[in-house]
């Protein structure tokens, strides 16, 4: 097991063009799915724990969890805390050993999300763990908070700039036409925004609402600039879709291992995939130095 900071992860990726699949966690079942994808791949990997399953399983047990699978495995891991809305949940993730913490402030005022991230910013850099903020509204619905299509809005060159410069963040999720949930229609990413943006401030950009956007989009967003892609729903349905599967052949199972069993089969499936669509497959050797410490906060 070798659990590094997420900033020291995304640096790697960045400076070597690569991307890093940021999956969400909802059980054990998919924690596993998680990991044994990564290993096989010999991948990096984070490991997402949203604001769903911290309402339903709570913070600690999913921490607890991922960090007792995590010893069977070798390959490089961040555990990232997604969407926190709330400077104390923030903080207890720090405390609990997070390798990775994101302060979403997007439907805060701007000066407002800017003094909240800056803190964020500042406990994570001097503890070396990672920091994400994020400026522009991403359209779609995810941990029940819906943003409206008509709100959902491109993040200016000129607001990436102030936000970035005002918090020092590590890692800036941006509004880039992608949407959290299903697509009704091919997104396309603006990938001059993109581009724009990750000239002018020189640090990973991170993908929100990853799921089902065309490979080639998301691999040149990658050699754009963007390094961390957050991966949800698609994983979801593939995981739902091995449930239901296990019990239209085998309706009189209730072994739970089965119809989870399957579930995981097809959610490690889809990792696997993902994870060479990001090119991360075969890094995980390259941390192997006393650049990336593991690094303990308990
Ligand atoms: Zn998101």
């Amino acid at each position: 097991m070798s659990f590094i900071s997420g900033k020291d992860m995304l640096k790697h990726a960045y400076d070597h063009s690569y991307g890093i699949g940021a999956f969400s966690a909802h059980n054990a079942e998919t924690i596993l799915a998680i990991l044994e994808a990564a290993e096989t791949k010999q991948s990096p990997v984070m490991i997402q724990v949203g604001q769903k399953v911290i309402q339903t399983l709570g913070i600690e047990p999913m921490k607890v969890m991922i960090d007792s699978f995590a010893k069977d495995f070798t390959v490089p891991i961040s555990i990232h805390l997604d969407h926190s809305r709330e400077f104390t949940q923030t903080m207890s993730a720090v405390r609990l050993g997070f390798q990775s913490v994101m302060f979403d402030g997007s439907s805060l005022p701007f000066e407002k999300n800017v003094e909240i991230t800056r803190k964020v910013a500042d406990v994570a850099r001097s503890l070396n763990i990672g920091s994400e903020g994020e400026i522009g509204k991403i359209g779609g619905t995810e941990d029940d908070i819906s943003v409206d299509e008509k709100d959902a809005s491109i993040t200016t060159t000129a607001e990436a700039v102030a936000f970035v410069e005002e918090t020092d963040v590590d890692y800036l999720a941006l509004s880039i036409g992608t949407a959290h949930g299903i697509y009704k229609e091919t997104p396309n990413l603006r990938f001059d925004r993109i581009e724009e943006v990750a000239h002018a401030i020189q640090r990973p950009i991170v993908l929100h609402g990853g799921s089902d956007v065309p490979d080639e989009q998301v691999q040149r967003a990658i050699s754009l600039g963007v390094t961390k892609i957050n991966v949800d729903t698609e994983l979801r349905h593939a995981f739902s879709k091995g449930v239901q599967e296990a019990f239209t052949v085998n309706p009189n199972d209730m072994v739970l291992a089965s119809s989870l069993g399957r579930g995981r089969a097809k959610m490690r499936e889809k990792v696997e995939e993902k994870i060479d669509v990001f090119g991360s497959t075969g890094k995980a050797g390259e941390f192997k130095n006393k650049e990336y410490d593991v690094i303990t906060l308990k």
